[in-house]
């Protein structure tokens, strides 16, 4: 196992300071080792999630050599030729296991942002305190787009959140947390060959979900009651102005539409599996509050923004890897986690082989399908 920095790289260098997992407690399972101390539907910080990771590494006993950066994988003869900063090796078949999000999708227009407003990613951002004060304008409104929005608005900033598609949940449901039903009804465990379509769901972004202490709801309804001022989907920059296109309203009630239909889903599940008169009656939330009149634009060059947040999510880098299965859009051609090349295989990417592939809870049954795979292929080329 090759790692270019530490154990929990990832964990350790590309997240800021507040975040939680956005999975419980109890979600954190690993072949072998699972979370056992005292609070089970807590949220992890991001230091306990690095020794989370490094316990597994010591407990697993796997082969970690962490300082070696792979800067090539290529086909040769019957495998494949490693090139890393501590060495060459020749390997008979690869696990490529670098992460879906090694860094962060920043949009082409960011180029045409005025330079007296200062931009931010993810994995630049730590805090509040580093942003000049001032409002901030935060793209993107997944997972790490309303967390930043909160976090920056209870610094005192004015907050404005371009939202584009979504996915909308509430932090709890019917007395559980809303990924406890997730995993229950086997909405999480939908496996790749059984979606519909499956190029849509890879793209799906995160929910809107945080772990906090106190398991608070963060959706649009939230964060504008809290003085977010939302816009629409940031579409282009002209003549120094973030142009922001409408239709907010619809795009609310795809997201309020799509939460019913999941929470209709997990109802059905809870009929059928008798747990109904344990949960509590089903709930149903307000629609997202359209504002009255959203802006269009917004003058970058008046001083209003003094930072802009892209939380527009996060992408793949192949950048090492010579070998012809990467798409035009950056992404792995794979049949879940078979790689269109022999003897190449992917773990850890979106709806690799379940809906719950990339959280961390998902890689024990993927790993052991994937290398399941692996291993036939090494037995069928031992025996040629
Ligand atoms: C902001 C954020 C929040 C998340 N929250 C959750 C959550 O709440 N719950 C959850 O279950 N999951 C969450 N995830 C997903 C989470 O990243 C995964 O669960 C887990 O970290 C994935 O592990 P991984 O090993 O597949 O990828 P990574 O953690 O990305 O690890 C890949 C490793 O490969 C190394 N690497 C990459 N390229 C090379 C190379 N060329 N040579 C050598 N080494 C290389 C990297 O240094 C890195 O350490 C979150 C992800 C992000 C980005």
């Amino acid at each position: 196992m090759l790692e270019r920095g530490e154990v929990a790289n990832s964990w350790r260098r590309e997240r800021w300071d507040s975040l939680r997992l956005l999975t419980p407690n109890w979600q954190s399972r690993l072949p072998g080792l699972r979370y056992e101390g005292p609070d089970p539907d807590g949220y992890m910080t991001a230091g306990e999630v690095t020794e989370f990771i490094e316990r597994f590494a010591k407990v697993s006993g796997a082969p970690v050599r962490v300082g070696v950066n792979v800067t090539s994988v290529r086909r040769v003869g019957d495998g494949y030729h490693v090139t890393t900063s501590r060495g060459e090796i020749h390997a008979r078949a690869v696990v490529i296991a670098s992460g879906a999000c090694n860094q962060p999708a920043v949009p082409r227009l960011s180029d045409a942002v005025p330079a007296s407003v200062e931009q931010l990613t993810p994995f630049g951002y730590r805090g509040p305190a580093q942003l000049p004060d001032g409002g901030v304008l935060v793209v993107g409104a997944s997972a790490t787009g309303v967390q930043l929005a909160a976090e920056l608005r209870r610094s005192g900033r004015p907050v404005t959140l371009s939202v584009g598609e979504h996915v909308r949940l509430p932090r709890t449901y019917r007395r559980r947390d809303v990924l406890w039903w997730m995993d229950a009804s086997g909405v999480w465990d939908q496996r790749y060959d059984e979606v519909e379509d499956l190029t849509r769901a890879r793209r799906l972004p995160s929910p809107q979900l945080a772990g906090t202490p106190e398991r608070t709801t963060l959706d649009l309804n939230a964060l504008a009651s809290t003085g977010v001022e939302l816009v629409g989907r940031w579409a282009a920059v002209r003549d120094g102005r973030a142009l922001f296109s409408g239709g907010l309203r619809n795009m609310f009630s795809l997201a309020d539409l799509k939460m019913e239909r999941l929470l209709d889903t997990f109802d059905e599940w809870a009929k059928t599996d008798g747990y109904d008169a344990a949960a509590g009656p089903p709930e149903r939330f307000a629609p997202t509050r359209v504002p009255e009149s959203a802006r269009l634009q917004l003058d970058l060059r008046s001083g209003e923004i003094r930072a802009v947040v892209w939380a527009t999510g996060f992408r793949p880098d192949y950048g090492w890897l010579d070998v012809p299965v990467v798409d035009a859009k950056g992404h792995l051609n794979h049949e879940g986690g078979v790689v269109d090349s022999p003897g190449l295989y992917a773990l850890g990417l979106p709806v690799l082989r379940r809906r719950r592939s990339t959280f961390m809870c998902g890689i024990e049954d993927d790993a052991r399908e994937v290398i399941g795979h692996l291993a036939r292929f090494l037995a069928v080329r031992g025996r040629s």
